[in-house]
């Protein structure tokens, strides 16, 4: 299957290092969001997949296996050795990316390299994950193991296919910990791309293990499933609440998740005004306002907040809309057909509840999944646009009055992702950096996510870290070893 020129190289389910088809024979369609037409069909996984692929890994993981026997250095070793085809293939992949997704290529290109740097990141990790000697009371030596949590169940989100998979990946395979990884239903190519060069780098057989298919069938599976140890969910907070309820009624797995937001970015009459009007803008448009931690909630100063409407709109109505493989466009498609009508009937809403349309509200063209950049001012917090996450380009524009009204309403959602604020006051951003309920706090910035630093939610935004040193922890279990010696000697 060749589309533009791009081959579609594994449409198959990866387990113990094989592509292998599903038990039920069954296929479904993976589409291009730039045109709404078939990519190909990918073969369906679904419980009986599951079943095999946490077989495989369970098997891998046991007690003298190759993976449990491996030098923890020699993990890293192979992670960086993915890392090094993962560049090598840095081309093709950002390609298959962008056809399967939409994204802008150079979106895709710069979620490979961040890919990269984390696969990278946690490889440095792996020799380097350790537990303490501790000196308790009696006559004993008393230390702190910490071992993989064991097989782990993953299940990530479309909108940004490659890096969620590294993010979930560079930690479990850091800790030592077996994978069965189910992409979304929507964007299963380039993780099956993964997989085929992990088996290339040489990770043994059952470590990693891709099972594409759909979430209350495969995903369901996974989370329910006996043998897994921890399920780790990126996605919307409604799933992830189903997903915990899975672990807890099967055997209690560890969770984790990372869920929805509705951040807040809030710009004080003090800043430069076209400088926060292109620090919101690209908070809010950025991957097409599908990220978790899109700034969707802009509150500006009332002293500026007409001006700065007039900007934001102008912003909107500039951003390059088109074809994801031209050079020059920075917005393309929605991932699919389901996301482009939620997303329009948020902006019917946005109009009946009474905000302003200053620009877009409308299909782009008249194929694919395309929605223009939208913006909304004269936003209330009460309206559903204000309260809800919409996973797409609308930005909502808000006005405040006070540095304490606006924490109360900043912090008044079930959500707690991410926050921003811009401001030349350092009184004013501190106080907002303690106050604001949210995992991240970008401070005249916006979107600096990094491997090093974790990331993740308060509130209904998640349980656990993704990315940093948190992010490991996900992965480890603590055992406690304790020696009788023959004489205390403290
Ligand atoms: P989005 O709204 O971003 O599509 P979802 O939370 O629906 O987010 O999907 C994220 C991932 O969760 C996808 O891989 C999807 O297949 C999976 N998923 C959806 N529903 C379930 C479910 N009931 N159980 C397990 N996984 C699910």
């Amino acid at each position: 299957m060749v589309h533009r020129g791009i081959s579609v190289k594994y449409t198959e389910i990866f387990i113990n290092n094989k592509f292998v088809n599903s038990v039920s024979g069954k296929v479904f369609s993976v589409v291009n969001p730039s045109t709404g037409n078939k990519i190909c069909d990918v073969q369906e996984g679904d419980g009986h997949d599951i079943d095999v692929a946490v077989k495989a890994a369970k098997n891998a993981f046991k007690f003298g296996s190759l993976w449990r026997t491996m030098d923890a250095s020699s993990r890293g070793k192979l992670m960086h050795k993915l890392a090094d085809l993962i560049v090598r293939d840095k081309d093709y992949m950002a390609q298959l990316e962008t056809l399967n997704n939409g994204k802008p290529l150079s979106d895709s290109y710069g979620d490979i390299d961040a890919s990269v740097d984390c696969l990278r990141y946690y490889a440095g990790w792996t020799d380097k994950i350790h537990g303490s000697v501790i000196p308790i009371d009696g006559p004993y030596m008393s230390m702190t193991r910490k071992e993989p949590v064991g097989v782990v169940g993953q299940i990530i989100p479309w909108n940004y296919p490659i890096m969620m998979l590294a993010w979930k990946w560079g930690p479990a395979l850091a800790a030592g910990c077996t994978i069965v990884l189910k992409p979304a239903e929507s964007t299963p190519l380039t993780a099956l791309y993964m997989a085929a060069l992990t088996k290339e780098a040489g990770f043994p057989d059952g470590v990693i293990n891709v099972v594409p298919g759909f979430g209350p069938t495969a995903g369901a599976s996974l989370a329910s499933h006996m043998d897994v140890n921890k399920v780790a969910f990126t996605g919307s907070t409604a799933v992830g609440k189903s997903i915990m309820k899975c672990a807890a009624e099967s055997n209690l797995k560890r969770v984790s998740l990372e869920l929805g937001g509705k951040s807040p970015l809030v710009v004080f009459a003090d800043m430069d005004i076209d400088e926060a009007v292109d620090i919101t803008h690209n908070a809010l448009f950025g991957n097409m306002g599908q990220s978790c931690c899109a700034g969707s909630r802009t509150f500006v100063h009332e002293a500026i907040y007409d001006e700065f409407v007039k900007k934001a709109a102008a912003a909107a109505m500039a951003r390059k809309v088109g074809d994801p493989f031209a050079d020059d466009t920075q917005h393309g498609p929605l991932v699919n057909e389901a996301q482009f009508k939620r997303v329009l009937g948020y902006i019917e809403s946005g109009v009946k509840e009474g905000a302003k349309l200053q620009c877009g509200g409308k299909q782009w063209g008249d194929k694919g999944y395309f929605i223009q950049p939208t913006v909304f001012s004269d936003v209330k917090d009460d309206m559903k646009i204000a309260k809800e996450e919409i996973f797409g380009p609308v930005q909502q524009i808000l006005k405040f009055s006070s540095a304490e009204e606006l924490i109360e309403r900043a912090n008044r959602t079930n959500y707690g992702l991410a926050s921003g604020i811009l401001t030349k006051n350092i009184d004013t951003a501190l106080m907002f950096a303690q106050a604001v309920q949210a995992g991240s706090v970008w401070v005249n910035c916006y979107d600096a996510v990094c491997s090093q630093a974790p990331f993740g939610g308060f509130k209904q935004s998640g349980i656990g870290r993704d990315l940093g040193k948190e992010g490991i922890e996900n992965y480890l279990e603590t055992k406690t070893i304790t020696i009788k010696v023959p004489q205390k000697n403290s």
